[in-house]
């Protein structure tokens, strides 16, 4: 079997992909036996690997007990567990979670949160959403219309939602060599501010953003004080944050929230794939306790719902790779892994011409690729580097996530590593050797 025998429609059907068939800790083995170190996590959901035992126990207990039961019925006990366990390490202030089954629904769904909020208030001129130009929330028509992803965006252009983009907070392409990060982070933060004036604040719902960019950007971290200045801006103008931590939450970046970090706390998170880890789908909206009483104590029911909200198997499964988190102490891990690949990617690419930045929190770093390193001149798009490395590493036996095109008006490549969290020192040796040799084939055959 491969993808010319097979009836499921890929993002690039023409594409041969070999078959996966098993699953071996933090590697993935196709169907001729060649083991794939998983450095990215698929598409950093794995954090757990492909065959954590506990995760699957859970979920076949649950199967056998009640797979499913439509939340317009009943509540079900692991979806409560499940929201607990959220609740009692969420940044403060939230206070109820939405199940969904992936990060699309999960930013449609705090999208919609958001709006009813203001009607619920008597706001119904709020309208619009503002995002960053360098910044990817899912491929729903809303999600991908506050997006900023040129690529998945052009041929649907014309029926988008109007939205507003400003800027992306970027130090490596966008700081000046005479300002300190703190200073920049303000300047970039600054811009949602003139927006808001622009579009008038009572017409304003939310700011969305992803607090460490991941694959549109290859895991930009924000600018220190950036958030902190954000949440004081969407303060001052009564406009909801929210957090798409849909690809850096779960732990990717060493916490289990990536504002943790930045000691802000967001109207309304949303998350998905560590969530999961991939062994079930899910994703969650957290909300303030604020947004909650207002539509409880408004109208009493948020319109909006999907089949399968509140899935029973789907949170068992999430809550036990929640669980095996912290029974192992997989954050630490993360911090300490992620700290080592950092050192060892810097080490292994210190005088790569083609090598511009390293960057990134935790398991969830970022390699950008220039042609040259002095002038961070990006590589031709039409040589598509990101899908050439991409390749090389899967002759490797290495899985990463190199992404390319244009954002925010501007071409380049990167590729996107963040593996399992249950990877040790011999593994970040292989991702650093495999990674090193896929860029040095990929470079060459750039020229
Ligand atoms: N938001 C972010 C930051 C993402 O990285 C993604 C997926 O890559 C999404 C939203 C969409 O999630 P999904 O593909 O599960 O719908």
């Amino acid at each position: 079997m491969s993808a010319n025998h097979t009836r499921i429609l890929h993002r690039e059907p023409s594409r041969d992909l070999p078959v996966a068939m098993s699953g071996d800790g933090p590697f993935v083995i196709d169907s001729a036996g060649k083991r794939y170190l998983d450095a990215s996590g698929g598409a950093a959901v794995s954090c757990l690997g492909h065959s954590e035992r506990r995760v699957i126990e859970a979920i076949k207990a649950q199967l056998d007990r009640l797979p499913y039961a439509h939340t317009g019925f009943f509540t079900n006990e692991p979806a409560e567990a499940l929201a607990d366990h959220l609740i009692e390490r969420a940044p403060e202030g939230l206070g109820h979670v939405y199940f969904v089954s992936g990060g699309s629904e999960a930013n449609e769904t705090a999208m919609k949160l958001a709006r009813q909020y203001f009607f619920e208030r008597g706001e119904t001129g709020r309208r619009h959403f503002i995002a960053r130009r360098q910044s990817y929330h899912g491929n729903t028509i809303a999600a991908l219309s506050v997006g900023g992803n040129a690529g998945r965006r052009a041929i649907y252009e014309p029926i988008l939602l109007p939205a507003s983009h400003i800027a992306p907070c970027f130090e490596y392409r966008h700081r000046r060599s005479d300002e300190a990060s703190e200073e920049y982070g303000i300047r970039a933060a600054d811009e949602l501010e003139a927006e808001i004036l622009r579009l008038g604040p009572e017409t304003v719902i939310a700011f969305i953003a992803e607090t460490v960019v991941g694959a549109t950007a290859g895991a930009v971290p924000p600018a220190p004080g950036y958030f902190r200045r954000i949440r004081e801006i969407c303060d001052r103008y009564g406009v909801l944050l929210i957090l798409d931590e849909v690809m850096s939450g779960m732990g990717r970046t060493g916490t289990l929230y990536g504002c943790e970090q930045d000691g802000i706390a967001p109207d309304i998170l949303t998350c998905a794939k560590g969530l999961g880890a991939g062994y079930q789908p899910i994703g969650a909206t957290i909300l303030s306790e604020r947004i909650f009483d207002t539509i409880t104590g408004g109208s009493g029911a948020f319109q909006h719902g999907f089949t399968y909200i509140g899935h029973a198997t789907a949170a068992a499964g999430a809550l036990a790779v929640q669980r095996v988190i912290e029974e192992d102490g997989l954050l630490e891990n993360c911090r300490l892994m992620g700290a080592r690949l950092k050192e060892r990617l810097g080490e292994a690419f210190a005088s790569h011409p083609r090598i511009g930045d390293i960057r990134g929190r935790g398991l969830f770093i970022g390699v950008e690729l220039v042609e040259d390193r002095e002038t961070k001149k990006p590589f031709d798009p039409a040589l598509r580097l990101h899908a050439r490395i991409k390749a090389a590493a899967m002759e490797e036996g290495l899985m990463v996530y190199p992404a390319g095109g244009t954002v925010d008006g501007r071409a380049g490549d990167h590729v996107l590593v963040a593996p399992p969290f249950i990877i040790g020192e011999g593994h970040v040796g292989m991702i650093v050797e495999k990674l090193q040799r896929a860029v040095a084939a990929a470079t060459a055959a750039a020229g």
